[in-house]
């Protein structure tokens, strides 16, 4: 029988000890190339780490095993997996993206994608028949986070899945607001998952990674191929960094989701607070009634970090219209709330008394 998640985020699928010298935190290979022992042939299959390492191959099984992916891959940031993924498409291909979509991203699509030649798209995809509406003959894929970051809005992945699938496009989510231990995409039906690895999965606010998780060989074969040729793939110390950060997944986003929801509960109760976004894991958004109170409340927290980046053990509270969203046009940030009153809040794993202690502190200092 299959592990449960809590079990293999520490031993994967539990293959028995994958070091050849037993040690059980697996080490870090630290090196370029691999010696061969004749033309051709080389035992373990490894050649050169820009296309395989043992250490990011223990990741990338790791990772297989919590998604439930045929095959995932280990990039040095969420980016450089997202833009891979963008790289399997033709000029002239339609993509349909959801319209609320970090930042970055929609920098890729606007500055990059389209300057491939793609014909992009943003729909709304927590309305199946808006989503529908905007299928068209040469759509390849549908590409959304659920929930969205940072107004936490919610898309059926299976019913996207379903329509995807009818029109022969791919469906693509970005998990990493969930994770794995909360949400499994491909198991709802979709094609491909990307993660941003520096949030959640290492956890720790000290390593920049990425993830692309395929759900089929076909797909893995031609990411492989990319992966390999464009070459942002993982470090074997970031890689060892990331097995480390995922070994206290499950205990982390266990502590991470019981905060947030004392302290969304929280925020609910205070007059300076108008609304509060709120949809499971570590992540809250919250508005407050103007805009100097906001940069007031980033100007007095102490113990909460005014910084960008999510999902580490400590709590960070960012400014989303000017950190993570300035090249989303103002326009499309007024029109999904993307205010200069509202605020996103990683709740981390501290104790929550004393992160409601700190915002308290920080909201009277800023209703002075
Ligand atoms: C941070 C983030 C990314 C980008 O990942 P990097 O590791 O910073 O390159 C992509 N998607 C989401 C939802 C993110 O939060």
């Amino acid at each position: 029988m299959a592990y449960a998640m809590d079990t293999r985020c520490i031993h994967g699928e539990g293959h028995g000890n994958p070091d050849q010298n037993h040690a059980i935190s697996y080490p870090i290979y630290q090196t370029a190339s691999f010696s061969h022992l004749t033309p051709g042939h080389n035992p373990n299959g490894f050649d050169y780490s820009r296309e395989s390492n043992p250490t990011r191959a223990y990741l990338e099984e790791t990772l297989s095993s919590l998604e439930g992916a045929y095959d995932t891959i280990a990039f040095s940031s969420g980016m450089a997996a997202i833009s891979t993924a963008f790289e399997y498409f033709q000029p002239g291909d339609h993509i349909i993206c959801g319209e609320d979509l970090y930042g970055g991203a929609v920098r890729l699509i606007e500055q990059v994608c389209r300057k491939n030649g793609y014909e992009v798209e943003f729909a709304d995809t927590t309305d199946p028949a808006l989503l529908k509406a905007a299928l068209k003959k040469n759509t390849k894929a549908i590409y959304f986070e659920t929930p969205t970051n940072p107004m936490m809005r919610i898309t059926d992945i299976g019913a996207v899945a379903e329509l995807a699938h009818q029109a022969g496009a791919l469906t693509i989510v970005d998990n990493t607001f969930m994770t794995p231990y909360f949400q499994n995409p491909l198991k709802e039906g979709a094609d491909i998952v990307v993660h941003s690895g520096t949030k959640y999965l290492a956890g720790h606010n000290d390593t920049v990674c990425g993830f692309l998780c395929s759900g089929n060989a076909e797909l893995a074969d031609r990411f492989r191929l990319l992966s390999k040729t464009t070459g942002a793939t993982l470090g074997p110390f970031e890689s060892w960094l990331c097995l480390r950060g995922l070994k206290t997944l499950a205990l982390r986003m266990e502590r991470h989701k019981s905060n947030a929801e004392a302290v969304s509960q929280w925020l609910r109760e205070q007059n300076m607070v108008s609304r509060v976004y709120y949809a499971g894991s570590g992540m809250i958004s919250f508005t407050v009634t103007t805009p100097e109170k906001a940069v007031a409340i980033l100007k007095n927290i102490r113990l909460i970090t005014f910084a960008e980046s999510l999902g580490g053990t400590e709590s960070l509270l960012t400014y989303p219209a000017v950190q993570t969203h300035p090249d989303v046009p103002e326009e499309q940030r007024e029109k999904l709330g993307i205010t200069d009153t509202l605020l996103r809040l990683s709740v981390g794993i501290e104790n929550p008394d004393d992160i409601i202690a700190d915002l308290r502190q920080a909201f009277e200092n800023a209703g002075k």
